[in-house]
């Protein structure tokens, strides 16, 4: 038999290629089915996606039945309830005093959000932060500061974006050092590169995902809120992988108790529907006029009733799970990866969860047995992926549904897989 990915092969360029070879037939709550029928817990949930589990009852139910009733009339055209609705709901989860615009993806949201900017400040420029990852279209990636080579080989749409340093503390380093290198780099830029005045905003992530699941100090984003206040710039939050409840709160933003001007949405949003989402002050999208920007499927119906269903899931009780399930991962990982001097870090903040491997004596990436690890972990029943700039942080996140029953299971895959890669070295 020809699989999918023999298939994939003949059709596909070598840039569509993905993690794993798997073909995957079917998806249910927290497990994938692949052609051979054998059963995989995903913990990489479509790349933190569909945070309500694969195929959600609830979801599929509504969804289908606003499939029945409207596919798609374009919101360039007319406005329809699921559209106002989720919308509605956004602006009451977000405080109330927020505005709201719909995209299909992640990059798209970011570049609406520095489109959004632009117009209001009348500001050219941007800060973004090294190992970032806003996403691939030509003016997303300029904001992407992850592996340049991501960027290395285009001439991108916008070109006054500046780097400044994610603060990422090394496991028993004091977090305020790290901070106050970061904010020096900004400093630094002020100084040296780009007048504050001519900086529209600061673009972030309040957990950096792609870049290595760094979660920054608490005292990070609050003074990265008052260097934005100080010079009038505006502070975007990419939450399109922290956001809908990954980090034991709807938003990131609560969970580090910061609010942005800004917030950019996508992935998990729909549970696997294409949707974005930009949400704003108030005050900044009603100077945003009709015709400064658009699009032909944002807020599609289908995909904005999935998203009320998701905000129903998540507000019914998946956050809690996420929060909870969250501490018994990382401390199940802590207790069962002890043994191994190859393991430099465990964290996660809710259910982003991560384990980085260095060498222990030179401090060297561990790529190699990272790649490994997965492969062993993909044999034995579990998905996982990496991330980092090196690609020696594996990374889980698992749908917010997990139970003990199931971390217990990957947590078993995890630790067999690890010490198997690392007998394979020695
Ligand atoms: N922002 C962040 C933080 C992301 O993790 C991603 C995707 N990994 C994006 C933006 C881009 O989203 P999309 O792939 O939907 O364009």
């Amino acid at each position: 038999m020809t699989t999918l990915y023999e298939r994939a092969l003949r059709v596909f360029p070598p840039v569509a290629s993905r993690a794993t070879k798997l073909g995957i037939v079917r998806a249910e709550g927290c497990w994938v089915y692949d052609e051979n029928g054998k059963a995989y817990l995903d913990f990489a949930s479509g790349v933190a996606v569909t945070n309500t589990g694969h195929n959600h009852p609830a979801v599929v139910q509504r969804a289908a039945e606003q499939m029945r009733q409207m596919i798609h009339v374009g919101h360039n055209v007319f406005y329809y309830e699921p559209y106002v609705q989720l919308a509605e709901r956004l602006v009451e989860v977000t405080g109330g005093d927020t505005k709201v615009y719909f995209s299909n993806s992640g990059a798209e949201a970011n570049e609406g959000a520095v489109k959004l900017v632009q117009y209001v400040t009348g500001r050219p420029e941007v800060i973004a932060f090294a190992h970032s990852f806003h996403g691939r279209t030509l003016g997303s990636l300029a904001l992407t500061g992850s592996n340049a080579a991501y960027r290395r080989m285009y001439e991108t749409a916008l070109r006054r974006v500046y780097f400044a340093r994610y603060p990422k503390p090394a496991p028993g380093e004091d977090p305020e050092e790290a901070v106050r290198a970061s904010l020096e780099s900004i400093n630094d830029l002020f100084e040296l590169q780009v007048s504050p005045d001519r900086v529209a905003a600061i673009i972030v992530e309040p957990v950096q995902g792609e870049g290595g699941y760094v979660i920054p100090p608490r005292s990070f984003l609050e003074k990265l809120r008052g260097i934005c206040d100080e010079h009038g710039i505006l502070l975007i939050f990419d939450e399109v992988q922290t956001g809908f409840g990954r980090t034991g709160h709807l938003f990131a933003y609560q969970t580090f108790g910061v609010k942005p001007d800004i917030l950019t949405l996508g992935k998990a949003i729909a549970s696997g529907f294409p949707l974005s989402a930009v949400i704003a002050r108030q005050d900044l999208m009603d100077r945003w006029p009709a015709g400064a920007h658009g699009g032909t499927f944002g807020g599609n119906p289908v995909s904005c009733a999935a998203g009320l269903a998701t905000l129903d899931l998540l507000e019914g009780g998946l956050i809690d799970n996420a929060r909870a399930m969250g501490n018994y991962l990382v401390a199940q990982l802590r207790e069962s990866l002890a043994e191994f001097q190859e393991v430099y870090d465990v964290r996660g903040v809710g259910l982003m969860v991560a384990v980085e491997f260095r060498d222990p004596g030179s401090g060297a990436e561990l790529s190699d047995m990272v790649k490994e690890i997965l492969a062993r972990c993909e044999q034995g029943g579990l998905i996982l992926l990496s991330c980092g700039p090196g690609k020696t942080v594996v990374r889980f996140m698992p749908p917010l549904i997990v139970d003990k029953k199931d971390i217990d299971q990957a947590v078993q895959v995890f630790r067999d897989s690890v010490a198997a890669a690392v007998r394979s070295v020695n």
